[in-house]
């Protein structure tokens, strides 16, 4: 396949970026981040045209591709800083973690599924992005790279798992959606100095379960 990126495509993703802008996504360099990322690049040759459409976007194994929007208001709640060290669970497409490399982060991210993960592994150094990608259980966090400033849950949780939050450096903040299976909330957790957290509720997405020990068990 070749991946060719072009004015017609900037356009689209100006304009992606314009109603993410009215749905009231704020911060700059998330929004530059969005226009730099050609998403269509994540997108087989026959469904290119809905890759700039604001939706969620069916990827392989029964998992999808964020809405740009979720993208976005994830992205902004982790007020990511350059060379901030993130934790991404839920590799999916591998989308996420390119918005978070534009923004000077350095990513490493997780994924339940082998063939996601090896697809993503073979395909984001083809168009110049280089995560640390590995196969697991992201409710596990990754103990062995501890602390991360940041945190990042991109599948919904029946709870908040313990590990991550352990491995949420002082200061740290941790952005996950909590609920139902159809249902979750975005939580923010900020990990404050003398051990206290802040947590914060924002409103309701609706994520693809995270699976894994500290996830959801039944099929
Ligand atoms: N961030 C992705 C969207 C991911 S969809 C993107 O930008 O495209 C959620 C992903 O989380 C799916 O690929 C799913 O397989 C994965 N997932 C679910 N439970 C997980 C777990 N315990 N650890 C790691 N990944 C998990």
């Amino acid at each position: 396949m070749i991946l060719e990126d072009n004015y017609r495509y900037k356009g689209m993703r100006k304009s992606l970026v314009k109603q993410l802008r009215d749905k009231g996504i704020k911060t700059e360099q998330v929004l530059e981040a969005i226009q730099k990322v050609p998403r269509h690049f994540f997108f087989d040759d026959t469904f290119l045209e809905y890759a700039y459409e604001d939706k969620a976007f069916p990827i392989e194994e029964g998992q999808t591709i964020s809405q740009p929007y979720t993208v976005a208001f994830q992205t902004e709640l982790l007020a990511i800083q350059k060379n901030d060290k993130v934790l991404e669970v839920g590799t999916g497409s591998g989308y996420q973690s390119c918005i978070l490399l534009e923004l000077g982060a350095k990513v490493f991210t997780v994924e339940y599924q082998k063939k996601l993960y090896q697809r993503v592994k073979d395909f984001l150094p083809t168009i110049n992005y280089y995560p640390r990608i590995f196969w697991g259980d992201g409710t596990k966090g990754l103990p062995q790279f501890m602390p991360y400033n940041k945190i990042i849950v991109t599948a919904g949780a029946p709870a908040i798992p313990p590990s991550l939050i352990h491995q949420l450096k002082e200061g740290g903040i941790l952005v996950i959606p909590v609920g139902s299976k159809q249902n979750q909330i975005m939580i923010r957790i900020t990990k404050k100095y003398d051990n206290q957290f802040k947590k914060e509720n924002f409103h309701t997405f609706s994520f693809v379960p995270l699976r894994g020990e500290e996830g959801w068990h039944d099929q």
